[in-house]
């Protein structure tokens, strides 16, 4: 019986790829329910990181320090690809989005960052419930679960909190030439804007 424990089967499920695509399936229902409209498998070697993402956090955000989720808490470039070199696999979610409040710090605002990020974290969890136990996300922009982040006292929701893309010094503008995906940035806040996060996945 134990020797059944332990058959490949058991243990590495998802190198079938008729299971896997079955599984993207789900997910790519799920995701409708919160503004992402595309879902992408991509290789972690697709996947950009260069130093000077954080220069952007560090000059020109008004989060940096001030949240669980960003820089300098988060990892810096090199751990950030120490531990993107410990996964083959991720799924690239993009959603297109109108907000003219996306350069405020209001109310309306927030409740639609917290949709995208709820929506990143439940398909990291029904990920890692079909068997993909490593599944990790990483939202867009910075967390706004709470008002004010409490940073650096005790965050509200340790469960849900995940580090941004940008936190990882991830450069998605990159990411997406390497897939061949074409991309277009917003000019002013009346245009519809691209967004993207990641779940990390074997
Ligand atoms: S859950 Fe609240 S306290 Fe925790 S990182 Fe997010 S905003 Fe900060």
């Amino acid at each position: 019986m134990q020797a059944n424990l332990h058959r490949k089967d058991n243990i590495y499920p998802l190198e079938k790829p008729e299971r896997e695509d079955a599984i993207i399936e789900e997910v790519r229902k799920i995701a409708q329910k919160y503004h992402i409209d595309e879902i992408i498998p991509v290789t972690t070697g697709d996947i950009s990181v260069a130093k000077w993402v954080q220069l952007k956090c560090k000059y020109g955000c008004n989060k940096y320090g001030t949240n669980w989720c960003c820089p300098p808490e988060t990892p810096t470039s090199d751990q950030a690809k120490a531990l993107l070199s410990e996964y083959k696999k991720a799924l690239l979610l993009c959603g297109r989005m109108e907000n003219n409040q996306f350069y405020r710090d209001n109310q309306k605002k927030r409740r639609i960052q917290v949709n995208m990020w709820k929506g990143t974290v439940a398909l990291e969890r029904h990920l890692f419930l079909r068997g993909y136990y490593k599944a990790f996300g990483l939202v867009s922009e910075s967390c706004a679960l709470c008002r004010r982040c409490t940073y650096p006292d005790e965050c509200v929701f340790p469960a849900d909190r995940r580090p941004s893309v940008e936190s990882w010094s991830i450069d998605i503008f990159q990411t997406l030439k390497n897939i061949g995906k074409p991309f277009k940035i917003a000019r002013d806040v009346a245009e519809e804007y691209p967004y993207y996060s990641l779940i990390l996945l074997e």
